[in-house]
């Protein structure tokens, strides 16, 4: 049987170096040229607002201005990633910039400001170096509960840090994401600051809902507006950055209607399918070879894949497994197939069975219960492909 042609699993996993770069960012080149040429000039306004629809990339174009203007050498517009600046930059320690965001208080009377949350604020920064996420901003912050706001706590944080002098730069920057969820005691403690703001001091304000911004706060600032990309825009950056096929990356943008992040969700979990059907694949292939050690390496890296996403694998497994059984009974609309597993199917279709059918299903079936219920998933998975081993020839 010629079952080869497994390969490793994919990897679309997002490449965590921090944007460095305006070449980064993607679209909007008239937003960028216009920021960088207000830096050049040095006159970047002391509150500027950068806003735009969710799935826009706004947090990452105010990281590269904040180094941009704190960086010491400069080169053909862009920042040197070198010097110690840069350096500071890219591990997102940089001591003239502070980030402001939405945190919540574990209760009324707690004292918490963002400098408590600074750990999972960089984890967050490395996760989404493309486009900002708030989702993955309330996962990382473990608190379904409450809707994270901007606190009077961190107003006076903000006025603390704005008082003092520069350490290393010309500008200190204060970058405040989501200013919508400044709560309202907290807007109008920085309102003064904001108007009349120390000669060192530039304020970002990174907005997804710029009309959900007090009024107060709003009128202060200058405003850039970035706009959705096109969908050939969304699909060149998933071909350039992750090297996927043009055809797959215009049928991933076309949905997302311009929201990179979107298409970069659905391209994962695309990604994941692809990876579970070179895990198919190659089980079926071992299994037909009765290959007994390549069968315990390959439930090892089945079992590494952690409890979650190896149940995933089983549910998958099982449905290829009913999908090649309907596929030999040649009633495509009843079929489910990607074209990869369709492929697959032309040549391994004819093992699935009247037979084996059912008994193989309850097999995926089986070991995923028992994976859920907190067994040791390699003894469970070597144990299933071994019974496999004996299905698939009957
Ligand atoms: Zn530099």
């Amino acid at each position: 049987m010629d079952l080869v042609d497994c390969g490793k699993s994919a990897n679309f996993a997002q490449t965590n170096r921090p944007i460095m770069k305006f070449s980064d960012i993607i679209g909007n080149e008239q937003a960028v040229q216009q920021v960088r040429n207000l830096i050049d000039a040095d006159r970047l306004p002391h509150a500027l607002l950068l806003h735009g629809e969710p799935g826009v990339p706004k947090l990452a174009l105010a990281r590269v201005m904040a180094q941009y203007l704190h960086c010491t050498d400069r080169r053909d517009g862009e920042p040197c990633g070198q010097c110690p600046a840069c350096c500071q930059h890219e591990t997102f320690n940089h001591t003239d910039t502070f980030f402001s965001f939405p945190y919540w208080r574990k209760d009324k009377n707690s004292e918490a400001c963002c400098d408590d949350f600074l750990p999972y604020w960089r984890e967050f920064l490395g996760d989404c170096p493309v486009v900002e996420d708030y989702q993955h901003w309330l996962e990382l912050l473990k608190n379904e509960n409450s809707q994270p706001e901007i606190l009077v706590r961190e107003s006076a944080n903000i006025l603390r840090k704005m008082s003092m002098s520069s350490f290393t730069s010309k500008y200190k920057v204060g970058i405040i994401w989501l200013p919508e969820k400044l709560r309202e005691d907290a807007a109008n403690k920085l309102l003064k600051l904001i108007e009349e703001p120390y000669d060192d001091c530039k304020f970002i304000l990174v907005s997804d809902n710029a009309k959900a911004i007090l009024g107060t706060i709003y009128s202060r600032t200058q405003r850039i507006e970035m706009r959705r990309l096109g969908t050939q825009r969304v699909a060149q950056y998933l071909v350039d950055r992750y090297g996927i096929d043009t055809q797959d990356a215009l049928a991933v943008a076309a949905p997302a209607d311009g929201n990179v992040l979107q298409a970069i969700h659905s391209m994962q979990q695309d990604s994941e399918v692809h990876e579970f059907h070179q895990a198919f694949v190659e089980l079926m292939r071992l299994a037909y070879m009765r290959n007994l050690g390549m069968l315990r390496n390959w439930a090892e890296r089945v079992a590494d894949m952690k409890r979650e996403k190896s149940r995933r694998f089983l549910d998958y497994a099982a449905r290829q497994v009913r999908e090649n059984f309907i596929y030999n009974l040649h009633h495509p609309d009843l079929n489910y197939l990607t074209r990869e597993e369709q492929q697959f199917s032309t040549r391994f279709a004819p093992f699935i069975n009247e037979a084996n059918v059912e008994r193989m299903y309850e097999q995926f079936r089986l070991a995923a219960e028992q994976i859920a219920g907190n067994g040791n998933a390699k003894i469970i998975l070597f144990d299933m492909a071994v019974r496999i081993t004996i299905l698939i020839k009957v």
